[in-house]
């Protein structure tokens, strides 16, 4: 065992601290990453709230994790010492079933072992990557490539492929329009993939505030959406909407921006169900579907992606005794448009 700095939750009352976990040796398929920086996620702080359920404490989270590869076992062939990586949401998964067997380890039916608050095969309980070191089965290591700026390379490995995945899975492309539901950490990455795919992207969120900003990012129309027209103006329109919020939204108008055959997508996970009236999918021959990150391969792929394309999230960089005021900031949707935190400080 080796024992590393971290930041955790002792409680789903209590404000993060530093402290100390341990890490497993190093098995013969395993890679001893250095993090040099770690995204925060949305669904870190609903984890250590308690809010997706119980979770055992203290607790470390963090599933967008860049750094170095430090060490590697005897049998590890696909990354070298000295390597710029990654890790996302998973670190394990059955590895037999169908969904495994064709590279979709998000959806493995026999459980795949979330990078934090998992429990992975030999037992134990994973701990995520506000940390200085992390151990990881080479197979769900990432290659990231030194062309994406190093501190922002991190979300991409949650907001970047969760938004990537079902972009590509619906065909967003020359000559489909795409809007995206909110622009925050996921919608910010979803605008700038779509838009680079070659897309027509219009935004939809609350209010114009950020449409300076969104059409930075590559959208070519934003929307408010507490303004009524908008649905009015924008009926049977898009090819996909990929709905990034994780609050109810009034689905009856959502579904009816789609044109014939047009897929909503959600991504966002409010815990209230959505409510689906049956008319708004019959009329158009619409679909109501959802998507969880991406494969392993898809993820590298998409890493290239945007390396080659020049694609990156927009970060605010924190050291390690600001996450707690970071939280709360990406409550109050106080951040443009992800956190991310500056693990040297906490060696
Ligand atoms: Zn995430
Ligand atoms: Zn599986």
């Amino acid at each position: 065992m080796r024992t590393v700095n971290a930041i955790a939750a002792t409680s789903a009352t209590d404000p993060l601290v530093r402290t100390t976990i341990e890490r497993r040796d190093l098995g013969a398929r395993d890679v001893l990453i250095e993090i040099r920086y770690a995204g925060i996620c949305h669904s870190d702080i609903h984890t250590v709230r308690s809010e997706w359920g119980p979770v055992a404490y203290p607790l470390t989270v963090g599933h967008e994790i860049v750094g170095r590869v430090a060490e590697v076992g005897p049998d590890v062939t696909r990354h070298a010492v000295g390597e710029r990586v990654g890790v996302g949401c998973m670190v394990n998964s059955c590895r037999e079933c169908e969904a495994c067997r064709d590279g979709q380890e998000q959806y493995c039916t026999g459980g795949n072992t979330m990078t934090y608050a998992g429990v992975d095969r030999d037992g134990t309980v994973t701990q995520g990557g506000y940390s200085t070191h992390v151990v990881v089965d080479e197979d769900f290591v990432l290659r990231v490539p030194e062309a994406i700026p190093y501190e922002a390379a991190a979300p991409l490995l949650c907001a970047g492929i969760t938004t990537y995945s079902p972009l590509r899975h619906w065909k967003a492309g020359p000559g489909s329009k795409v809007a995206v539901v909110g622009l925050g950490g996921l919608g910010h990455m979803a605008v700038k993939i779509a838009a680079a795919l070659g897309a027509e992207v219009t935004v939809l969120s609350q209010t114009l505030n950020k449409k300076d900003d969104g059409l930075a990012f590559g959208a070519e129309h934003y929307y408010a959406t507490g303004d009524k027209a908008t649905f009015q103006a924008l009926q049977n329109t898009f090819d996909l909407i990929i709905n990034t919020v994780s609050a109810p939204i009034k689905m009856s108008s959502y579904l009816r921006l789609l044109r014939l055959d047009g897929v909503f997508v959600t991504v966002g996970a409010p815990p209230q169900p959505l409510e689906v009236p049956a008319f708004a999918l019959i009329n158009s021959r619409r679909s109501f579907a959802g998507s969880n990150i991406g494969g392993i391969a898809e993820t590298q792929e998409m890493l290239d992606f945007c390396a080659e394309r020049g694609i990156a999230p927009e970060v605010e960089v924190i050291g390690a005794d600001a996450v707690n005021e970071a939280y709360e900031r990406v409550l109050a949707s106080d951040v443009r448009y992800r956190f991310v935190i500056d693990v040297d400080t906490l060696r």
